[in-house]
């Protein structure tokens, strides 16, 4: 990936088949549909690729167990086969990871072991590993910080992990050795109209100023929690559908909670799920649900969820976590679909995906989640294909192999916190389009997320690295440290 080639490109090519506006999940995963299917396709992102909501998940790539209980069975069931092609397209990056629902009550183990062998079976020959009802005893060998008094026992299921914003760098990258182009930095400013349909957007490169129209067969709006101002583009009256709904974890090491399993609290105080998830050789503890009517570019955690998830975490672990004990701490934002009597809480709003094609052409896409962006992107360049009239052809991700740039590290770690190493910025200076410090250290590495003050610390290496290599200029460099330094307050 080169931003100057690509950005030649958008001056240059007319008549792209698809545009899509967004660089998320959502955005990506049908960029990568579009060109393996050998449509041409250009993506643009106003921001850094997944800076929104696809960098900021729990890490999971799952069914679902909460839909389950919900009886939300097809939901789930097409999760669980998206886990399973995830496995095999993105094995670099995507791993089993076993999970234990504690059980406190007689009948609990045996109503959560019934639930999580259906959700075993759901899964067919994709599953992982077969659900187990576990003794006190082996829940504590597994997680040996949960609080013994009042346990009894657990269930022990299987689900996937990943790492977001990496698996999106990499959908990138492999959209580009596709033949289709993926941009950051490009922000959609207006839709172009001819006779009534669409046929492009206004965009300019945010870092310059440089405007580009970008004429194109069909406009994908995968634009996230923004969906509706997109959507307004097209048609100032048009309804909202957006409801989201903000999660947020806080990041402790590893040594301050040993663990290889995850925890699951299906219901806490207030009925909200808590994960405890080992990732990156850290602790995500984390929830999801929080409606919120602000929809923020970079959300930040509440003080109230930080005091959730602290409250509950220490309701089931045995730990006392204070300030100092949390690395980092971030937040995301839902783009859940609302309903079009919009009365209860998101938490009971459909998770599934929602395609729209408005009387102009604009196909618009929310909800759903990261485990489905392949199935979603295949439904919506179907749409596409019948709205533009494009000559359809055959979707190519069920088996499409995702490619990395990131090489392995050589030489000592840049921080003894961190696991990453000069000749992987290196790399992805080079390879991966990252524009500022904060680009390479929360999305080409996850500096930012596994720990802040390990991330400040190398804020200086990372910033002459970009400046030699020209992606910085020299006359910025102190300016874009402290900046950095200045974004990291939690
Ligand atoms: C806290 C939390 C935890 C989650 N955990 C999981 C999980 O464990 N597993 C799972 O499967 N799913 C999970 N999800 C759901 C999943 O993260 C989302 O469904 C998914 O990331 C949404 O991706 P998206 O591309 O639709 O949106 P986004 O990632 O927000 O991408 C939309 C992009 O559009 C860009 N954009 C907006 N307007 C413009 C414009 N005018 N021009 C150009 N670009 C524009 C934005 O900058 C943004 O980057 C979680 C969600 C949250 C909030």
């Amino acid at each position: 990936m080169n931003r100057e080639t690509g950005l030649d490109r958008l001056r240059s090519e007319e008549n792209w088949d698809i545009l899509i506006i967004g660089g998320g999940a959502t955005g990506l995963g049908a960029a990568l549909d579009a060109a393996s299917r050998g449509h041409r396709v250009a993506l643009v992102e106003r921001e850094d690729f997944c800076q929104g909501t696809s960098s900021r998940s729990t890490k999971l790539v799952h069914g679902g167990v909460r839909y389950l209980a919900q009886g939300n069975l097809s939901l789930v069931k097409g999760a669980l086969r998206e886990r399973g092609l995830l496995f095999n397209n993105a094995p670099h990056l995507v791993n089993p990871l076993p999970f234990i629902i504690p059980s406190h009550h007689w009948w609990q183990a045996p109503y959560f072991a019934t639930g999580l062998k259906f959700y075993d079976w759901l899964a067919g020959d994709l599953g992982i590993d077969r659900t187990r009802v576990l003794a006190k005893e082996a829940a504590l060998e597994a997680i040996p910080k949960l609080k013994p008094d009042r346990l009894r026992g657990g269930v022990k299921y299987w689900d996937g992990q990943f790492d977001d914003a990496r698996l999106a760098i990499d959908m990138a990258t492999t959209v580009w050795k596709h033949g289709g182009l993926a941009l950051n930095y490009v922000c959609a400013d207006e839709l172009v109209k001819e006779n009534g349909r669409i046929t492009g957007a206004v965009c300019s490169d945010t870092k310059t100023g440089e405007s580009f129209r970008i004429n194109a067969r069909c406009v994908i709006n995968a634009t996230g929690v923004f969906n509706d101002s997109l959507r307004r583009f097209d048609q100032p009256t048009a309804n909202p559908i957006i409801k989201a709904s903000q999660g947020a974890h806080i990041v402790l090491d590893r040594a301050f909670l040993p663990m290889d399993t995850a925890l699951i609290v299906p219901k806490t105080t207030d009925g909200r799920v808590l994960f405890a998830i080992p990732w990156l050789n850290r602790v995500l503890i984390g929830t999801t649900d929080t409606p919120v009517d602000a929809i923020e570019r970079d959300p930040r955690p509440l003080p109230e969820e930080i005091e959730f998830i602290i409250e509950n975490a220490e309701n089931y672990l045995d730990v006392a976590i204070s300030e100092s004990d949390i690395k980092s701490v971030y937040a995301g934002l839902r783009p859940l679909v609302s309903p079009k009597s919009s009365t209860g809480s998101t938490a009971s709003i459909s998770r599934d995906h929602y395609i729209e094609v408005s009387p102009s052409g604009l196909v618009s896409i929310a909800g759903g989640k990261w485990t489905t962006y392949r199935k979603m992107a295949e439904d919506v360049v179907n749409r596409a294909e019948q709205s533009a009239d494009l000559t359809p052809r055959r979707c190519m991700t069920r088996a499409l192999p995702i490619e990395t740039a990131q090489p392995r590290p050589e030489g000592a770690p840049l921080h003894p916190d961190l696991p990453y190493t000069l000749n992987q910025i290196e790399a992805s200076i080079d390879k991966e389009m990252p524009l500022s410090i904060e680009d390479a250290l929360a999305r080409r590495t996850r500096a930012t997320v596994l720990d802040q003050a390990a991330a400040s610390a190398i804020a200086d290496t990372v910033a002459d690295a970009l400046v030699a290599k020209g992606v910085l200029p020299a006359t910025e460099r102190d300016a874009s440290v402290s900046a950095f330094r200045a974004s990291l307050s939690t």
